[in-house]
């Protein structure tokens, strides 16, 4: 797992999409001095590659004057470290002024859209579509590298072919997100997409992504694969994070990961103090992941796919249960799922191979129509 370390320069965010879990009215802006002090924290932190992901809430709310001065001083001051930086928006005050700036510093954006306008509409709020279609072209015409997660919830997995083909017609890369149980809502499972039914869309993702693999990317299922292929875990889900993932939240404090940003029990200290890994390993919320580990260790030993899958996203597992960890991430049936469909696959493709056609072995008609998924295991990103 690389170093990454999630900047969150504000709660605050312009949109109100029905199953949101991570935005706060009235937050705080993040202050240049503390992106000083974050250099001055990393100075001697740890030596080896950074990734910085700008987050929220919404980040471009901090808005041009903070990126062309927090932009430098991460990369110019930090080089040692050499930063790679990414930014997570809705696109919606993106000017061209911004794009530029971060064309110029190679920035890759991902963005929201859930699919069509209107089932988008529906859950993201009345108008969201038209304002982030118009950051898209503001993003494109500085030639910036877009890609889109779609939130599916349990009503828009009822559209899932029509969400699929409207990214596929608009050559739109994808990564689904499933929704997941708004713990800032009074009915926290009203949106959230059940497990076994999120097992069932990525199953019929990686069929959809079969037949047009040419056409579009689906960054869930290329990574889903590449677990498989390579035995370890290739994105946070499927690793242990902890220790190596931090978040930064408007105020200084530093959290495990952007979802914790916010939700005090979870501060691990803050970067005005310079803590060490060391400091920060003693933290409460560092001893609680760990022991999040060693209970997948010991949960998850009879399973197939822990090596790639290690539980699932330890923040899924224990917030839900206001801290207590009695249980691994829900979406567990979910993984399980699809890591058989791939495994199952690759293993009955493996057999009707060419090497294995010497032992007699053969390919069936409707093998030999369809890309592998061998293909989809060594596909580039
Ligand atoms: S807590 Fe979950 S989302 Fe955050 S880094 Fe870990 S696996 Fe990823
Ligand atoms: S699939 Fe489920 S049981 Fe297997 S490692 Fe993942 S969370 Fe654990």
């Amino acid at each position: 797992m690389a170093f990454h370390v999630m900047l969150i320069p504000t709660l605050g965010c312009p949109s109100n999409c029905s199953y949101c879990w991570s935005s706060e009215e009235g937050s705080e802006l993040m202050s240049i001095e503390t992106v000083e002090e974050v250099v001055k924290w990393l100075e001697n932190f740890r030596d080896e590659p950074v990734t910085f992901t700008f987050h929220g809430g919404e980040p471009l709310l901090a808005g041009y004057d903070f990126y062309k001065r927090a932009l430098p001083l991460l990369t110019e001051s930090l080089s040692h470290l050499k930063p790679a930086l990414a930014l997570q928006t809705n696109l919606w005050n993106l000017t061209d002024e911004m794009a530029e700036l971060f064309h110029e510093y190679g920035i890759p954006i991902g963005s929201s859209i859930d699919g069509p306008k209107d089932l988008n509409d529906l859950q993201r709020g009345e108008g969201y579509f038209e304002k982030t279609m118009k950051g898209y072209k503001i993003a494109k015409a500085h030639d910036l590298k877009v890609s889109f997660i779609s939130t599916i919830t349990s009503h828009s997995v009822n559209f899932k072919e029509d969400i699929f083909n409207f990214f596929l017609n608009d050559g739109l890369t994808l990564k689904l997100h499933p929704a997941l149980p708004s713990l800032r809502d009074s009915n926290p499972e009203k949106m959230a997409l059940a497990p076994e039914d999120y097992g069932k869309l990525l199953i019929y993702l990686l069929d959809k992504y079969l037949e047009n693999i040419d056409d579009i990317t689906v960054m869930n299922i290329d990574n889903l694969c590449k677990c498989v292929f390579l035995r370890r875990g290739t994105v946070c889900t499927y690793v242990d994070c902890m220790g190596d993932t931090f978040a930064v939240g408007p105020d200084g404090s530093i959290y495990p990961c952007y979802r914790f940003v916010g939700m005090p029990e979870y501060v691990m200290g803050n970067v005005r103090d310079h803590p060490t890994v060391e400091d920060l390993a003693k933290s409460a919320p560092a001893k609680l992941l760990e022991e999040y580990k060693n209970y997948v260790d010991q949960e998850c030993s009879g399973c197939h796919y822990i090596k790639f899958c290690r539980g699932g996203c330890p923040y899924n597992a224990i917030t839900p249960n206001k801290g207590e960890i009695n249980g691994v991430d829900p979406h567990c049936t979910a993984y399980k799922m699809i890591f058989k469909e791939i495994t199952d696959r690759a293993n009955k493709e493996f057999l009707s191979s060419p090497a294995m056609g010497m032992f007699g072995a053969s390919k069936s008609k409707e093998q030999d129509s369809k890309p592998s998924i061998m293909s989809l295991m060594l596909k580039r990103s």
